[in-house]
C-alpha cells in the first residue's frame, strides 16, 4: 500500500495575546511559589484554500470590559491578566498585513475566557467547535458560568449563526501517525487539520494535528496540559486547580495519552497553548507566516 503525503499547511505562526500570572505550582506539581507567567497563544495557521485560521483567540480589551463588574470581576482577581489594545491577535495580526477581515476561520478549543476572548475582533470569521463543548456552557449565567471558566459576554451576538459545528457522527478513524488517538474530525475535508478530542479539563475540548509547508508537525493541544513538563514528567497541577477541571480523572487519562503520543512519535512538536518553551521550540525550527508569503484567495 502506498501511503498518501500529508496535505500541508502554508505556515504556523504563534502569537500571544496577553498573559495571566499564577504561583508555579499551580499549574505543575513542585512548581513552586515563584509566579509564572502563562501566556494566552493564539495559533494563526495559513490553509492554502481556506486562508487565515485561527486556533483560539487569547485574550482582548472585551475581557477586560466583561470583567469589570461582579461576579465576573471575581475571573480577573483569580487570574490577574494583563492585556491591552498593542498585545490583542487582532493589532498583531494587522502588523503582519492581515486585517481582522482576513480570517475566516476560528476554531475553538474549548470555551475558556482565555480562549474565546478574542472571538468579537474577527467579524468574518466563522466559528468552528464540537457542539457538547458549547452545550456545557450556553446557558450558564453568573457563578455556574464562573465556575466553567466562562463569560457570555464573550460570544459575539451572532455566534450561532457563523457557528460550524464538528458533529460527533462526523468523526473519521486517524491514520497510524495520529495514534494512540484513534477518531477524529478532519475539520475541512481535506486532511490539512485534524481535530481531536482531549476532554477533561473542559468538556468536548479539543486539539488539532496541522504540519507546515516544510511538513514539520505540530500538536496543538490547548489546556489539556498547561506545561509541556505535564506530559513529559507526569507532573500534573495542584489540586486546587481540579474545582475549574470538567473531569479529573478524564483530565488525567487525557494527559497520558498525550504522553503516549509523544513516545511514538516524538518528531511532532506538541503544544500547550499557555507554554511559551514549546512555541519557542517550535518556532526555531517551524515555517512562519511573514508578510510577504501571505496571499488570500476566495475558496472556489
Ligand atoms: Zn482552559
Amino acid at each position: 500500500m502506498v501511503e498518501s503525503e500529508p496535505k500541508l499547511l502554508n505556515s504556523i505562526t504563534f502569537l500571544e495575546s496577553g498573559f495571566c500570572v499564577h504561583p508555579g505550582f499551580v499549574a505543575l506539581r513542585g512548581g513552586g511559589l515563584a509566579t509564572r507567567k502563562f501566556p494566552a497563544m493564539v495559533a494563526v495557521l495559513e490553509h492554502p484554500r481556506h486562508g487565515i485560521i485561527l486556533f483560539d483567540t487569547g485574550y482582548s480589551e472585551k475581557f477586560i470590559s466583561e470583567t469589570e463588574s461582579f461576579p465576573y470581576r471575581l475571573y480577573r482577581w483569580i487570574t490577574p491578566v494583563t492585556i491591552d489594545p498593542a498585545t490583542t491577535a487582532r493589532h498583531k495580526l494587522t502588523q503582519l498585513g492581515i486585517s481582522p477581515a482576513d480570517v475566516r476561520t476560528i476554531i475553538i478549543s474549548h470555551f475558556h475566557g482565555d480562549h474565546i476572548g478574542g472571538l468579537w475582533d474577527f467579524p468574518q470569521a466563522q466559528f468552528v467547535y464540537v457542539p457538547h463543548a458549547f452545550e456545557d456552557v450556553r446557558h450558564r449565567k453568573g457563578f455556574s458560568a464562573l465556575l466553567a471558566g466562562y463569560l457570555p459576554g464573550l460570544l459575539p451576538t451572532d455566534f450561532l449563526s457563523r457557528s460550524r459545528v464538528l458533529e460527533p457522527a462526523s468523526k473519521r478513524p486517524l491514520p497510524p501517525e495520529f495514534s494512540p488517538f484513534q477518531v477524529g474530525y478532519d475539520v475541512f475535508g481535506d486532511e490539512t487539520l485534524w481535530a481531536v478530542e482531549l476532554p477533561g479539563h473542559a468538556v468536548g475540548q479539543i486539539g488539532l494535528f496541522a504540519r507546515d509547508s516544510s511538513g514539520k508537525a505540530v500538536f496543538l493541544v490547548a489546556d489539556a496540559c498547561w506545561a509541556s513538563e505535564a506530559f513529559l514528567e507526569l507532573r500534573l497541577p495542584h489540586p486546587v486547580t481540579k474545582i475549574l477541571f470538567a473531569d479529573s480523572a478524564t483530565y488525567r487519562n487525557t494527559v497520558r495519552q498525550i504522553r503516549e503520543f509523544h513516545e511514538l512519535h516524538p518528531e511532532t512538536a506538541i503544544i500547550p497553548c499557555h507554554c511559551m518553551k514549546a512555541v519557542e521550540a517550535f518556532r526555531q525550527v517551524g515555517t512562519s507566516l511573514s508578510q510577504k508569503n501571505y496571499s488570500y484567495n476566495e475558496p472556489q
